[in-house]
């Protein structure tokens, strides 16, 4: 079988644009059956990105394209500038909830970072609340399995919340939406409680906590970081600058092997992660030459 693959045929070298003449396209023959353990993959579609060609953004920590310094530091910054509403100054608390996660780790931080006084997260374990506040900066955590999430709210938020970086939707929401200031803002980043739940997304809020949000009037627009894409390359280089500067900490947990693929899947969903859960498919993963 035929097949046609795109290489690297020369490189811009320093300073230069890249140009078209700088990738070719080759032909190369596959055998037409693959064998026991084998995958066929069908290409549909290639994605071209800015800033997928430069280790020096992330100090050779490759991985960090895959959340920090890619999607998820995006969705982090690009939702709280977006619908965020952070006035620097102005004593603004930020709730995260999933704070222990990609985003929500990022989140925190990032609202720190463009101004907000107060930054309170929500996550499912003691070790992820004290990373919260020991390295990450967090003003406080809850541990929503063990404690009363509205009590520890009112203790840890004593003027209201006025942002809200919802990665999970549910009971959780609610009760931080109950707990919202005026003129508040929620940025809906995801509603991962309820992925497996035949409902719409975003799910409607109950009646209760929809009247307040109402009544509130507090902003819930849905929120795709994909229909941004022109801020992704000023993004990427916000997101490396903090990151280089040490204002940006970035958690990871990895799993060895494709072969554990699922697995990460079900422990990530299931909490199992601390920051971006990454798979590592070969440990041989090293920079390219500049
Ligand atoms: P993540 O937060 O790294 O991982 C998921 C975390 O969710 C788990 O570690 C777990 O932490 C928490 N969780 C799982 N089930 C929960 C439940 N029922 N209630 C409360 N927390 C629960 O994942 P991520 O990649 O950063 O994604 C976070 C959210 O952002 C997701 O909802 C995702 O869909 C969304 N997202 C949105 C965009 C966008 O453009 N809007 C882009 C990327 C991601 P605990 O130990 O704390 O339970």
């Amino acid at each position: 079988m035929i097949v046609q693959r795109v290489v690297l045929n020369s490189r811009p070298g320093k300073n230069g644009n890249p140009v078209a003449e700088n990738f070719r396209v080759e032909e190369v023959n596959l055998p037409d059956n693959i064998n026991e353990g084998q995958v066929q993959v069908r290409t549909l579609y290639l994605s071209v990105d800015p800033y997928m060609v430069d280790p020096r953004l992330v100090d050779g920590h490759l991985s960090y394209f895959l959340g920090a310094i890619g999607l998820c530091g995006l969705t982090s910054l690009i939702g709280i500038q977006e619908k965020g509403h952070i006035t620097a100054g102005s004593n603004q608390t930020m709730v995260v909830s999933g704070a222990a996660g990609a985003c929500g780790s990022l989140a925190g931080q990032i609202g720190h970072l463009l101004g907000c006084s107060r930054v309170v997260g929500i996550c499912g374990t003691q070790e992820k609340c004290l990373l919260l506040t020991a390295e990450l900066g967090f003003d406080g955590a809850i541990n929503y399995k063990k404690e009363n999430v509205a009590e520890q709210l009112r203790e840890l938020c004593p003027a209201g919340v006025d942002i809200y970086f919802d990665n999970v939707g549910g009971d959780i929401s609610n009760t931080v939406i109950s707990q919202m200031n005026q003129n508040s803002h929620i940025i809906l980043c995801g509603q991962i409680s309820q992925y497996n739940k035949d409902v719409p997304y975003p799910p409607p809020l109950p009646p209760a906590v929809e009247a307040i949000q109402k009544e509130r009037n507090i902003t819930r627009e849905r929120f795709m970081v994909l229909n941004y894409k022109d801020k992704f390359e000023s993004g990427i280089l916000q997101l490396s600058q903090w990151f280089k500067e040490g204002k940006l900490k970035v958690k990871e947990t990895m799993i060895n092997g494709l072969e554990n693929m699922g697995a990460a899947f079900q422990s990530m969903m299931a909490g199992g992660n601390t920051g971006k859960q990454i798979v590592c498919i070969s440990e041989e993963a090293s920079l390219p030459s500049l």
